[in-house]
Order: structure tokens, then sequence, then C-alpha cells
């Protein structure tokens, strides 16, 4: 049994959706496919959320019909499929966006993350059941199964962490692969808490969602279809000399994943590593090119790559009373920052100062405001954190040279420069 993973890139129009059924019409195993929401409907989604708060109800209606729109369009767009499957499906649709504007009216709980969890799902709740309407209709019998139904999540709406020995008993009855089915199409990024709501499971989720499935079914390998042609060792829109990173280990991809390469999620190799299951990233629009190839064998060449995370946030955190006990601050701070979910990409250390290097956004803020009750907190935002493996000195020159650099780490494989401003050149 294989597991596919479709990224919002790849079914962002009725073409994109058609290659998706061509990819797995070439699939004579028993399959899983796993999707994101389509093109940028997520980044639409967090708007109709953000708009709810700050109660412009019409804005989030507006939006939600844009929505609407697209998914529309996008199936009058596809071949083969009869005016009634069309009608009917248009109708789901519909449905589906309809269920969001209801919440948005009747909704009490007026907690961000919990509304963010119930409207943003939406776009993979949406895509899957174009998805597999479309498969379902011209390419093979599919059946749509609701991922809220096995992934088990704790209740952090937004961020959600994953209860895999719950999930993997709701998992047993799930892909039975009886009647004659060979072949689901389920949502990436959504789950559920133990009430049932609905929660997500952090941006560009999905791929965590098809290495979760593709574990905790024994699937043979993940195959992630990406609008690149692999794992390339750089950013191609930032740096046109990319090239294809034809293997990594493990090890490998977990580490450029957590510096920013555009791999894949940053939670996706640990549940293959347990079952020591094969992940290839592939090119969606070339599928003859052979991709990159990522299990325990491979490993990384010697060649340098680079890594960007844009939208950093250095936090200085300094004792008001000169009273750093530096083990004890540090591990009260790190606490604190663990609680709003938040990833530390870089830490520095002096006598009376710790700074953290972490994602900017509406979490970190708050954190902040946290912090600062125990200590002075100064920040510096809109930074760029650039990680360069098998770095160069003129590679370092190159990409920091002319900006100003707030920090710069290094051991003997790998660099990693605070850098001021987001912009790379
Ligand atoms: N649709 C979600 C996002 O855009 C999840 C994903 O794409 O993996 O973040
Ligand atoms: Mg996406």
């Amino acid at each position: 049994m294989l597991v596919y993973k479709f990224g919002g890139a790849s079914i962002n129009s009725p073409e994109g959706v058609c290659n998706l059924g061509k990819i797995i019409s070439k699939c004579d195993d028993k399959l899983i496919v796993v999707v994101s929401a389509a093109g940028k409907t997520t980044n639409m989604l967090e708007a109709v959320n953000a708009a709810y708060f700050e109660r412009n109800t019409d804005e989030s209606v507006r939006i939600l019909s844009e929505i609407e729109d697209y998914h529309c369009k996008m199936i009058e767009g596809l071949p083969e499929m009869s005016n009634p499957v069309k009608e009917k499906l248009k109708y789901s649709v519909k449905s589906l966006v309809d269920s969001v504007k209801d919440f948005i009216g009747d909704n009490k709980n007026h907690d961000f993350d919990y509304c963010y969890g119930q409207i943003v799902s939406l776009g993979e709740l949406l895509s899957s059941t174009v998805v597999n309407e479309y498969v379902n209709s011209t390419v093979k019998t599919s059946e749509l199964v609701d991922a809220r139904n096995f992934i088990t999540t704790d209740s952090l709406f937004r961020e959600a962490r994953v209860y895999f020995d719950k999930t993997e008993k709701k998992l047993e009855n799930i892909f039975s692969f009886h009647n004659n089915i060979n072949c689901y199409i389920t949502q990436g990024f959504i789950g559920s808490n133990l009430n049932g709501d609905t929660t997500a499971l952090g941006r560009e989720g999905s791929d965590y969602s098809a290495a979760i499935i593709a574990s905790l079914t024994g699937a043979n390998s993940l195959t992630i279809w990406k609008d690149v042609p692999g794992v390339l060792s750089a950013d191609p829109k930032l740096f046109p000399d990319a090239k294809l990173l034809p293997e990594l280990s493990y090890k490998d991809a977990a580490e450029l994943s957590y510096y920013g390469a555009q791999v894949m999620h940053q939670k996706t190799i640990k549940p293959l590593v347990n079952k020591n299951i094969p992940l290839y990233v592939k090119s969606f629009a070339d599928t003859g090119l052979s991709g990159t190839d990522i299990s325990s064998k491979k490993r990384l060449q010697d060649i340098p790559v680079i890594a960007t995370k844009k939208n950093q946030i250095l936090i200085s955190i300094l004792p008001k009373d000169f009273s750093f006990a530096l083990e004890d601050a540090l591990i009260e701070n790190l606490l604190i920052l663990q609680r709003y979910r938040l990833k530390i990409h870089l830490i520095q250390s002096t006598p009376l100062c710790i700074s953290l290097c972490v994602d900017d956004g509406r979490n970190t803020r708050l954190a902040i405001d946290e912090l600062r009750i125990d200590g002075l907190v100064q920040y510096n935002d809109s930074l760029e954190l650039i990680t360069i493996r098998n770095y160069t000195e003129n590679l370092i020159e190159q990409y920091s040279g002319n900006r100003e650099k707030l920090i710069m780490q290094r051991d003997r494989s790998t660099v990693r420069i605070l850098l001021k401003n987001n912009e790379l050149f």
C-alpha cells in the first residue's frame, strides 16, 4: 500500500486536479491520497478568521464567497465529468462553505485558536471533496475519508499535537480496502480533539498528516508530489543555481526542514523513521523525473545547501535585577515559549542576556508580553535566518556580505547567520 500527498500548488486549477488523476491512474497498488487545500485557500481562510476577530463579519463572508467561486470555477473546468455530477459537487461545495458562514453567525466561543480550527479546516474539506468526486467519476473507484475521524489531537487548535496511540486505534477500521475500493482520499492538516472539535496541525502540516498515515498503516512508501523536481539545494526562486539533491538520509532531511529548506514540514520525518518507510519527493509536473529518495541508507552529498527562514524575530531577555542564574532563567523562558508553541531556531547567551530567534506572529507577541513579567525584553523583528551546510567563506560573503549581521554561529559544516531585513539581495 502506498501513500501519496499532493500540495496546494499541485491542485490549484482544473489542470492540476486532472494531473493528480493521471498520476493515481498509473498506480496499481492500494493507495491513500492526502490532499492540502487548493492554491492559496488556507491564506484566504486565515484572512476570514482575522476579519471575524476584527468584527468585520461582512469581509469574512465576502472572502468565503470568493473561496466558493474559486472551487466552483475549478469544478466547471474539470473534463469528463457530467453536468449533473458537477452540479451535485458544486452543491457540496456550497454546503461546506455555508456551514462556515453559519459558524461565523452563531459562534459564541471567542477563542481565536478555536475559531481558527473551525474555519481554516474548510480548505482541505473542499479540496478533498472535489478531488474525490473527480477521481471517483473519471479515474477509479475511490472513497472520501474525513481525517477528523481518526487523526486525534490535543486542543491546541492551531498547532495541535497528535495522539499517536488513539489515532492508530481509530485507523484500524478506516482504511480497510473493502468492496473493491483500492483508493481513499483524505485531508492533510486537520484532525479533531477528544471533544470532536476540529483542530489544525500547523501551517504546511499536510506532509506531517501523510507521514502519520503512512507510518500507522505500515505503508510501503510515502510520495510527496511537489511543484519542484524534488528536494533542491536551495529555494530556486532565491538562488537560481539551486541543484536537485537526488538522495538524502532521514537525518539530512529532518535537519534541512528544520533549517527552513523548502523540503517538507518539519515533523514529517519522525513518523517515517519509526517504521523505516522511504519517502520520495517527486515532480508533479514531470513525473518521469527521478526526484529525491529519502531513507535511512541514503546520504547528503557534500554540496552546499542553503535554507532561509524569513520573518524572524530576535528576542533578548535580561533580568530586571542582574540575578541571572542562566540555567534557571533559560528553562523558565523556554517553558513560556513552549506554551505559546514557538519554535526556537537559534539561541545565544551571555551572562546577562539570553537571545532567542523565533518565527514572528500573533503568539510571539503574546509570549513577549509574558516574558516581560520577569525580565526586560527587547526585540528586533523583520529578520532573516540563513543556514548554509557545507559552507565556504565565499558563500557567506555572497549571501550575507552587504547586510547587517546580528548573529553568526558556525561549526565545521554549518553556518547560521541572522540578518537584518527580509529581502535577500
Ligand atoms: N493547507 C495548509 C497550509 O497551506 C496545510 C498544507 O498545505 O500542508 O498551510
Ligand atoms: Mg498548502
